[in-house]
């Protein structure tokens, strides 16, 4: 019969194995303890909500929702969608409870997986995890400094050195429609030169189009008018105080008049972290082969803004807020390239229990837990009877010493030391085990 083809996992999702979580730890460790410390309470929303949430506030032409969405119909009939990001969720959470009568500003974070239709590649995936703030309520140009900051000292924490923040205003519902005007017409002119994807978007959504990463749209681009000189005064003064915030405490920011973010619910500041062009790996500092990079420069670690329209065009009050978001593995894969390391967190056990016979089998199990209790990390085989076969797996795990309780052991209330390396064995008295153990642990 032919051998029928196994299951592999569904394209551009992963499996995190165990060899991997040391970094996931690190990370998780780093960043919870970060935004902790700067006053963020942690919030989960559900990974499903409804499709209207994102058709609403992330905007139905946008790549996000139009393309890459995973959307579903419950068998009650729901338009339901897995969450491509977290801030519309988040502030749904801040609408339908009442969190606007919260002492303000609302300040938030999240850890978890995202899910977008996107073409699988180094740093872009389908399923992902997004770990952000979001703060509610306060639309002084200080949060948007505090938003990049946390941000900076997020990975700064991890050991990233290179990085440019990359910063522009895109405006608000005052000033941008002016602008968007405009861009329009300057669009227009150049309408034969631009890619067909910039065709398309210069009618749906122009401000889009300055996002293309096309080479020859770029190079228009150049001429197109900027965002920038259209600002209205509020605009214009709340930008030129994050960027007096950012000058204080040093950040290393760029001024970008084409960045605009894909998202139609940013009003004002927007930013990226990316890691610079000439970003070293530890490899190259210290003179080894350079690691590949590549797939990673201009990609950005971190995206975010400020979405002063999202509350209210979800329902909710008025509500000024601002936030940040980073994809874990794009992080990861960007440490593990630099040659950035963390402690190995992966359970090693010190020493392997083996055991003989049923009797022996529950005498290991009450061993075993004692062990556990003293702090001693164990690891066993109870489902094997042979010795050698359990002795073998005690090699593999480089434990420095077994127990080995067979049946003559169990009934005389007493154990096997044995020592792994020269294969020394000492017979000891059940109640002193712990203790030998310890000792030999020690020594
Ligand atoms: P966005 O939600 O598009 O503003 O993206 C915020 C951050 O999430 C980016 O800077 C990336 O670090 C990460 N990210 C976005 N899309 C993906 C993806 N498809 N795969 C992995 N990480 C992603």
């Amino acid at each position: 019969m032919a051998k029928s083809k196994s299951v592999q996992s569904v394209k551009g999702m992963h499996d995190i194995l165990p060899e991997g979580q040391s970094y996931w730890k690190f990370v998780y460790k780093k960043g919870s303890n970060l935004v902790d410390d700067y006053g963020f309470n942690k919030i989960d929303t559900p990974i499903v909500e409804s499709s209207q949430l994102f058709l609403r506030s992330v905007g139905e032409e946008t790549d996000i929702v139009s393309k890459e969405m995973y959307n579903f119909k419950t068998r009650g009939g729901d338009e339901i969608s897995l969450r491509p990001e977290n801030t519309a969720g988040v502030a749904r959470a801040y609408i339908e409870h009442g969190m606007s009568s919260w002492p303000h500003p609302v300040k938030l974070w999240y850890w978890g997986p995202m899910f977008r239709h996107d073409q699988p590649q180094a740093g872009r995936y389908r399923q992902f995890y997004q770990f952000g703030t979001e703060i509610f309520g306060d639309d002084n140009p200080a949060a948007d400094a505090e938003s990049i900051f946390v941000a900076l000292g997020f990975l700064g924490s991890l050991g990233f050195k290179n990085l440019t923040l990359k910063i522009n205003s895109i405006g608000d519902q005052n000033c941008r429609p002016h602008y968007l005007k405009v861009l329009k017409e300057f669009l227009k002119s150049k309408a034969k030169q631009l890619c067909a994807q910039c065709k398309v978007r210069a009618k749906e959504n122009p401000l889009r189009v300055l996002d293309c990463k096309e080479e020859s749209c770029r190079a228009l681009f150049k001429e197109a008018p900027q965002l920038i000189d259209h600002l209205d005064e509020n605009c214009r003064n709340h930008f030129k105080k994050v960027i007096e915030f950012l000058d204080e405490i040093k950040a290393p920011y760029m001024l970008d008049p084409f960045l605009v973010r894909g998202l139609d619910y940013y009003t004002h500041t927007v930013f990226e972290i990316i890691l610079e062009e000439n970003a070293k790996t530890a490899e190259l500092e210290e003179g080894k082969a350079a690691t590949d990079v590549a797939g990673l420069k201009g990609l950005a670690l971190v995206a975010g803004g400020r979405y002063n329209g999202l509350v209210s065009l979800l329902g909710g009050p008025k509500t000024p807020a601002v936030g940040w978001a980073t994809g874990i593995e794009r992080i990861i894969l960007a440490m593990k390239n630099l040659g950035l390391k963390v402690p190995e967190t992966k359970s090693q056990p010190k020493i392997f229990l083996a055991q003989l016979g049923d009797f022996a089998k529950r005498k290991s199990l009450v061993l075993f837990e004692e062990l556990r209790k003293a702090g001693i990390n164990a690891s066993t085989s109870l489902g094997r009877d042979s010795i050698k076969a359990q002795l073998r797996i005690a090699n593999r795990l480089k434990v420095k010493f077994s127990v080995i309780i067979g049946h003559k052991e169990a009934i005389d209330k007493t154990a096997i030391l044995r020592e792994m390396d020269s294969g020394i064995q000492e017979i000891i008295p059940m109640e002193g085990i712990i203790e030998a153990v310890k000792k030999r642990l020690k020594s």
